[in-house]
């Protein structure tokens, strides 16, 4: 009898998964498997590496017991083990005496030599490895290319060419799943046993990722052209913490949201395929995560340099209001809004002239969608070293803020030392006088913006 095991990483659910399916019911090349074994396997490498935060564990404790509790509804269960993903892989296959194992293709330079080694290690034992795409993504990396180039570098024309790809069917998930005996697990790991979470940290898991995208697309989609840049209105989709860790399927989220239709779904789904050209980047050039993609030859401050700046920074205390306001939502949530992102780290790259790499650590200590490609490749691209065709471009948090916030009611939200400052008012604290001025609790700015923007262009110049 044959048996496979699936191998879950960043595809966590049962509906479109096409390792399952390629497992359960053979595709070319795989035989059809009568028991599989569902695998999760906590990397040790990935822990190592300060990937695992407690928003992140969190989260992806939901994931796991609520993707356990769907392989139950169908006669199976999860095994979850933790070490070395290579070693436990071939473990399992062994204990479960199994001759093949599925898993998803993934971008990251860490991912990438995984694959390698897990691959040559069940050959050795005999064993084939199937790696299977557009599970992570809608359109696999590399599928588009330019004509003179292994991967796209400026988004514009690589959507014209991802919007034409077909995307593959929706697959539904399994109606029995068989698992063979005498495979043991670990307990799952519990979001209530992880310290440090912030407290609004949104709820994980297929089932929830499944019924927000439900309702969005029956809702929120419809004004998404017009309203996604509303701080206030918080009129984002929100599922990027589904998308991160999988529990939603982006060929579905895609497929499905065409055929709501109309302007709101076609810039929600121009807005999805920046992930899927962010991926692009980072499997063709894996050492952007960490490396200038078009270096400026900056010379950054450096966190050491500029400690105070950026402690201000991450704590909401620089005296921009707009800017704190993002801040404290990242820290409250382990989320924030894309406009937030976008103005928080032109403030740090840009207006402080830090290194966006000390911004984009933090962004990962926090973020629950927190991803080495979105992450690394959207602060490169604020920074000006990424795929920005114009690099030099810098956000004012004031100008931002009026025309994102006009009211002032995001400000507000998040900063309760300004929550009495009435409209727009509450943008510019430092005008107030007096015992006005007195009552409020709140620094002045931390920099001048004409200064900051003179020593950017200072530090820019000198390439
Ligand atoms: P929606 O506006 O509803 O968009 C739908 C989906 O499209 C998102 O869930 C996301 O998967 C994708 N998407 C939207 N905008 C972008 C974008 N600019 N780049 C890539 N994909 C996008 N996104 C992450 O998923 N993980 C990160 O670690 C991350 N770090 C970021 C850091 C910075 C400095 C900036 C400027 C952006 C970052 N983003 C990141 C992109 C974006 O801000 C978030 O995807 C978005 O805010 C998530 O909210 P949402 O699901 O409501 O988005």
């Amino acid at each position: 009898m044959n048996v496979s095991v699936v191998l879950f990483t960043a595809d966590l659910r049962l509906h479109d998964h096409p390792p399952l399916r390629a497992a359960l019911d053979g595709s070319r090349g795989s035989h059809a498997s009568r028991e599989v074994v569902p695998l999760f396997v906590r990397d040790r490498a990935v822990d190592a590496a300060g990937f695992a935060v407690p928003n992140r564990l969190a989260f992806l404790a939901d994931c796991l017991r609520d993707l356990d509790a769907g392989l139950r509804e169908r006669g199976g269960r999860l095994v979850v083990r933790s070490g070395d993903l290579v070693e436990e892989v071939c473990k399992v296959a062994a204990d479960a005496d199994a001759d093949e194992v599925h898993m998803a293709a993934d971008v990251s330079a860490h991912a990438h030599r995984r694959e390698r080694r897990l691959r040559r290690a069940l050959e050795a034992e005999g064993l084939r490895l199937h790696v299977h795409d557009t599970v992570t993504t809608a359109v696999a990396p590399g599928a588009v290319t330019p004509a003179s180039s292994d991967h796209f570098a400026v988004f514009t024309p690589y959507y014209g060419q991802w919007a034409r790809q077909g995307l593959r069917a929706v697959l539904d998930a399994p109606r029995f799943v068989r698992v063979p005996d005498g495979v043991g697990s670990e307990e799952l790991p519990s979001r209530e046993k992880v310290s440090g979470v912030s407290p609004g940290l949104a709820p994980g898991g297929e089932t929830e990722g499944r019924g927000r995208l439900t309702a969005w697309l029956r809702g929120g989609v419809a004004d998404y052209e017009d309203r996604h840049d509303d701080l206030a209105g918080d009129a984002t989709s929100r599922l990027s913490p589904h998308l991160h860790f999988g529990t939603l399927s982006p060929v579905e989220l895609v497929r499905r949201t065409r055929e709501v239709g109309g302007p709101g779904a076609e810039a929600f789904v121009r807005q999805v395929a920046w992930r899927d050209f962010h991926r692009q980047v980072l499997a063709a050039r894996p050492g952007a995560s960490t490396a200038d993609y078009r270096t400026k030859c900056d010379r950054w401050r450096s966190e050491r340099t500029a400690r105070e700046d950026v402690e201000a920074w991450r704590e909401g205390r620089t005296g921009y209001p707009v800017v704190d306001a993002a801040m404290r939502q990242l820290r409250h949530e382990g989320w924030m809004h894309n406009r937030g992102r976008l103005l928080t780290a032109s403030f740090l790259a840009k207006t402080l002239y830090v290194d966006w790499r000390v911004g984009a650590r933090y962004f990962l200590d926090l973020l629950v969608d927190g991803d080495v490609a979105n992450n690394q490749l959207n602060w490169q691209w604020m920074a000006g070293t990424g795929t920005d065709s114009r690099p030099n471009r810098v956000l004012n948090p004031l100008t931002q803020a009026k025309r994102y916030d006009p009211d002032g009611a995001y400000v507000r939200r998040w900063v309760s030392e300004l929550r009495e400052l009435p409209g727009a008012a509450v943008h510019e604290p430092w005008k107030l006088r007096g015992l006005e001025r007195a009552a409020v609790d709140y620094p002045d700015p931390i920099v001048d913006l004409a200064e900051g923007l003179a020593r950017f262009r200072r530090g820019r110049e000198r390439d």
